[in-house]
């Protein structure tokens, strides 16, 4: 008897039951920019949902050098880097990559999904051991499937448990730690020091996936400066698509290992260049933050008002210090109502549901966000409450 694989498909219910439920999170449509606030059908919402954390998708000179980049170079390169798909544009990002972060080089890819897929695929071998957090970002368990090497995992921020695995490693295996600097769902930091520390004591190499951190945390250098290890640090991975308001990735580290995945990252290899306006409008970003690094502190307060002011109003956090507010909400439909009773209450935040995270609301928070945006958001989150508990 043969198997039909569709049939995974015809039984696949959760979404349209959620639908009927009124209480399907995924696919909003919003119309216009990804502001502070957003337009959903015939509402205006304040936007709490988006990674945008410097607000600068709708910045004039964004926008801008995106224009600039497609009447110059067209829409697409229609081809991988390695072959047609390379500009001046996608270098002169590299070089202004590695001179803010301090490295001697970085190579730009399609998406930072990709470039986990792509660095950290090309660095294993089947004799080589991977460990990862196990909170770690989902292209980082991607990578890990489509590497030959042993995947093992640590509890999440424990550095502990990382060095009683790295112990068992045989002895003649190169060891990767793979760890998120700001982890997404939650808003809190890795203890990089220690694990610097960790990798440095058992000969293990170190990549930190930074795309919550860059942009945002030490004047936009990220997690690595924050904790002033950056020299600690083998590679750092990073997106364009949160604080540098845009779409892409990248990698940075030593010229010889920047050289080495040019040309064996399959993700970028067999992938066609990110389009020249996305790579403008991420080099324009960058350069605003290096000029206008207030940006980055505002998103940071922003935040940690809203998060000093839900603890106050009795939500519990998660503690954090990146534009990332997380608040546990315990049950998976208790999650999905709360959400929806936010959003009848003008304000989008992101329900995150397992296998993503344990249930919870993320709210992410932006630069430009105003007091006023701030406060209404809280008393949504009061008035959420009221509602349930009357309901
Ligand atoms: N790493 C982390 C920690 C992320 O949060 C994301 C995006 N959600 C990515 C990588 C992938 O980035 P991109 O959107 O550029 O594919």
């Amino acid at each position: 008897m043969s198997v039909d694989i569709f049939e995974r498909c015809q039984s696949y219910d959760s979404a349209r039951t959620a639908r009927e439920a009124g209480l399907y999170p995924y696919f909003t449509m919003f119309a216009g920019r990804d502001a502070t606030t957003a337009r959903l059908g015939d509402r205006d919402v304040i936007m709490c949902g988006s990674n945008n954390y410097l607000g600068l998708t709708s910045d004039e000179r964004v926008r801008a050098a995106a224009r600039a980049a497609i009447d110059e170079y067209g829409s697409s390169r229609t081809g991988s880097r390695l072959l047609n798909g390379n500009t001046p544009l996608h270098e002169e990002l590299e070089q202004e990559l590695a001179d803010f972060f301090g490295t001697e080089a970085a190579l730009v890819f399609p998406t930072g999904h990709q470039t986990n897929l792509g660095v950290i695929e090309a660095l294993l071998s089947r004799h080589d051991v991977v460990l990862i957090d196990r909170e770690a970002h989902a292209s980082i368990y991607d990578a890990t499937r489509l590497s030959p090497a042993k995947t093992l995992r640590f509890a999440h921020n424990d550095v502990a448990d990382l060095e009683r695995l790295l112990l068992r490693c045989p002895p003649d295996a190169g060891k990767l730690v793979v760890v998120d600097g700001v982890y997404s769902m939650g808003g809190d930091l890795c203890p990089l020091p220690e694990l610097v520390e960790a990798c440095r004591r058992h000969g293990a190499r170190l990549i930190v996936d930074d795309a919550h951190g860059v942009g945002v945390l030490s004047k936009g250098r990220g997690t690595a400066s924050h904790f002033g290890v950056a020299a600690g640090v083998d590679l750092i991975t990073i997106t364009f698509s949160k604080a540098l308001a845009s779409v892409g990735g990248a990698v940075l580290g030593s010229a010889v290992v920047i050289d080495y995945l040019r040309h064996h990252a399959r993700s970028q290899i067999f992938s066609a260049a990110a389009p020249p306006a996305t790579v403008a409008a991420a080099l324009e970003a960058l350069r605003i933050v290096r000029v206008e690094p207030w940006l980055c502190q505002q998103a940071i307060d922003n935040a940690a008002y809203v998060r000093r002011e839900l603890g106050r109003l009795g939500f519990p956090t998660v503690p954090g210090s990146a534009p990332i507010v997380s608040v546990p909400t315990g049950e998976l439909d208790q999650t999905l109502v709360m959400w929806r009773t936010l959003l009848e209450h003008r304000v989008y935040v992101n329900p995150v549901v397992p296998p993503a995270a344990s249930p919870r609301l993320r709210a992410s928070f932006m630069a430009t966000h105003t007091q006023d945006q701030l406060d209404r958001t809280l008393a949504a989150f009061v008035q959420m409450r009221d509602a349930l508990v009357a309901a």
